[in-house]
């Protein structure tokens, strides 16, 4: 693999990524500059050498920041965070899309009153949101079931920093797994 294919995942301190999705990495320039400014350990090698009229190194595989990033305990309120959260699922139907055919819902419209807050937003596909329009929820309602759009599979509420990365690992396509996995599951529980 060529030198300018090869990627540097950085992880904090304390050996978590600084984001999972996209995973946090760097290019193998920005990583040597890392290292040279001593900001950083290498914890594992590409086999590949960077080679510049000045300098001749390996390529970091795996750096981690010798000085903790200090991290948001709550994630910003985003399109990102909120999609993540859900797991790209539609919070009525339970069906995955891809984000281009997600949309957001107020649980409780806006024209009830209803916030753009973590406790009111959901990830709608746009069959349910349609459907649901600015009708209230119906809590009573069963869940999933024909006309379940009147009610959430479960109640929104605000994530932590840590379970949105925890989030972004469930998405990790085969191959980025497959070379960084290891390094990856920093405070998850195995899977059964
Ligand atoms: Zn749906």
């Amino acid at each position: 693999m060529s030198v300018s294919a090869r990627k540097t995942l950085i992880l904090n301190a304390d050996g978590a990524p600084l984001s999972t999705w996209p995973l946090s990495f760097v290019t193998p320039e920005e990583a040597i500059k890392t290292l040279y400014r001593d900001r950083a350990i290498v914890l594992e090698e590409w086999p590949d050498v960077f080679r510049s009229p000045s300098v001749e190194v390996r390529i970091p595989k795996i750096l981690m920041l010798r000085n903790y990033a200090p991290v948001h305990a709550k994630p910003k309120f985003c399109r990102r965070s909120v999609f993540l959260r859900d797991g790209f699922a539609c919070q009525y139907c339970g069906n995955k899309f891809d984000s281009e055919e997600l949309t957001f819902d107020h649980v409780v419209p806006r024209s009830l009153g209803g916030q753009t807050i973590w406790e009111n937003i959901v990830t709608a596909c746009v069959a349910c949101n349609s459907a649901k329009q600015n009708q209230a929820p119906n809590m009573s309602a069963k869940k999933g079931a024909k006309g379940g759009y009147l009610r959430p599979l479960k109640p929104p509420r605000q994530p932590s920093t840590a379970e949105l990365l925890r989030a972004g690992l469930k998405l990790l396509d085969p191959e980025t797994k497959q070379n960084f996995g290891d390094w990856l599951y920093w405070d998850t529980e195995l899977e059964k």
